[in-house]
């Protein structure tokens, strides 16, 4: 049985970059820094947020996409974690996994893990991070104006699709790569980061987007309206399911992870430009209209809300 200092030393404790003044195996870490500072705390439990026998591998992923996924909402440049781990059982095969998913990803984020706490009990990571605000600028939910443009980056609904049909990667070619979305959801740091200044406001995409887009609608003061036929949809998704239930997983599923923001219609040149640049759809898929909530038109006819399924919000 590995003791609770063996789990960190062997499978948390790395090398830590510049700017960590103190890292791992003090009382507290001590980073060197100026200007404003972005920080996000997401808690993913075993059987709640994810199938508690996902890949250890996508567990490590996710813990730390769904945070840098935040701070992508934000605009902002992701820079150190920690992480608060709470497990069954010190199992190493587990561990070696599910530390493999974080690295791998902190380390194409350049992220620092500099602290945590490691205790027995249900399964339950919770992974916070800081980051930077670029010229101290931050991008927020209550930024958008009447008759600003609304986009989403990537395609939607897959995440919740490969929940719904508990798709394995064993199966066919598109429950695979449903699958592979959920697990391995892609934080939109660089779009983020790119959308900064173009961008009136900005949410990710985690419970839903008619719940997270009605979250900046709020925020901003306003109402939307999506055009559903416009939705980004994924070739395995529509594959997977009929036309009407892939809407439905688009625009009410969560755990999509992509960026909705809002951006003036001058800007739309601009914002295409990221998109080519990053080489990520991104749709536009509405505006901002004066009023509240989010309706959505079919063929420029509003949808009945039970349609839309977003009555369980
Ligand atoms: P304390 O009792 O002072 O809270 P701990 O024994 O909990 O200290 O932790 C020792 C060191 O290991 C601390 O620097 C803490 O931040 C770090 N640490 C503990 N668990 C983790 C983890 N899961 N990931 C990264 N660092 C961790
Ligand atoms: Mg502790």
């Amino acid at each position: 049985m590995l003791s609770e200092f063996e789990i960190i030393e062997r499978y948390f404790l790395k090398e830590a970059g510049t700017g960590v003044v103190v890292g791992i195996g003090d009382d507290a870490a001590v980073v060197d820094e100026s200007g404003l500072l972005v920080v996000a705390v997401d808690t993913l439990v075993g059987g709640v947020h994810f199938p508690p026998d996902s890949p250890p591998r996508s567990i490590g992923h996710r813990a730390l996409a769904v945070n840098l996924s935040d701070l992508a909402a934000m605009g902002a440049m992701p820079s150190y974690a920690t992480l608060a781990l709470t497990l069954p059982a010190a199992d190493a095969a587990w561990l070696e996994e599910f530390a493999a998913g974080f690295f791998e990803l902190a380390a194409r984020f350049d992220v620092d893990l500099i602290g945590g706490d490691t205790t027995r009990g249900p399964l339950s990571v919770t992974v916070q991070v800081l980051g930077r605000a670029v010229d101290e600028h931050v991008l927020t939910r209550a930024g958008g104006h009447v008759g600003d443009d609304v986009y989403v980056t990537g395609t939607l609904g897959d995440g919740a699709a490969a929940i719904a049909l508990h798709a394995r990667s064993t199966e066919s070619r598109e429950a695979a790569e449903l699958f592979r979305r959920f697990s391995y959801p892609e934080p939109r740091i660089r779009e983020g980061l790119a959308l900064r200044t173009l961008a009136s406001a900005a949410i990710d995409v985690s419970d839903g987007l008619v719940a997270d887009l009605g979250h900046l609608c709020r925020q901003s003061g306003c109402g939307a309206r999506i055009e559903v036929e416009r939705l980004p949809l994924s070739a395995e998704l529509e594959a997977a399911v009929s036309g009407e239930r892939a809407v439905d997983f688009a625009l009410t599923g969560g755990d999509d992870y992509e960026l909705c923001f809002t951006a003036p219609a001058a800007r739309a040149e601009a914002v295409a430009a990221v998109s080519e640049d990053r080489g990520v759809p991104i749709t536009r898929i509405g505006a901002l209209v004066a009023g509240e909530g989010v309706v959505c038109y079919r063929n420029g006819e509003p949808m009945p809300k039970a349609l839309a399924g977003y009555t369980h919000f």
